[in-house]
């Protein structure tokens, strides 16, 4: 295999950065509610982002635009390379999919946070709260709604 041309290694790393910010935040918000968790076990379907083993919790931090999320940032239609990007996100919705169901078939409960549940830090923490309490449903996400009637691109 070819080592990335460097132009490709900055968008690879430029991609990466953008995607541990909303992962940072929500683990300092969960080092504030309960600690013991693990990061990116591999040997879980989906590689979930954060994991309380002994609760059987998976939490996923996910970007709204990468994983096609259902809020007006979500919703955003790239301009340039449209159906690159539409395939794409498709594809990561269909994996993402799939590790939900693996993990709950496997007796896991899954809690998806989306970037834009960060806008409102407090009921963000209210939710993960919940959640690490053991009320939260399976297969809760948290995240922004897009507003009635608004259309997909
Ligand atoms: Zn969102």
């Amino acid at each position: 295999m070819k080592p990335p041309s460097p132009e490709r290694s900055a968008v690879m790393r430029a991609v990466k950065s953008r995607d541990t910010g909303p992962e940072r935040a929500v683990r300092k918000l969960l080092a504030g509610i309960a600690r013991g968790y693990r990061l990116h076990r591999a040997d879980l379907p989906g590689k979930p982002d954060i994991v309380y083993g002994a609760r059987k919790l998976a939490i996923f931090v996910h970007g709204c635009f990468w994983h096609g999320h259902d809020c007006p940032r979500g919703a955003r239609a790239p301009k340039t390379n449209a159906d690159y990007w539409r395939g794409k996100i498709a594809r990561n919705r269909v994996r993402d999919a799939k590790a939900l169901e693996a993990l709950a078939a496997l007796g896991w409960r899954t809690l998806v946070v989306y970037e834009c549940a960060l806008k409102d830090p407090a009921a963000l923490r209210a939710s993960l709260e919940s959640a690490l309490g053991e009320q939260a449903p399976a297969g809760a996400a948290l995240g922004e709604q897009a507003p009635a009637g608004a259309a997909l691109a």
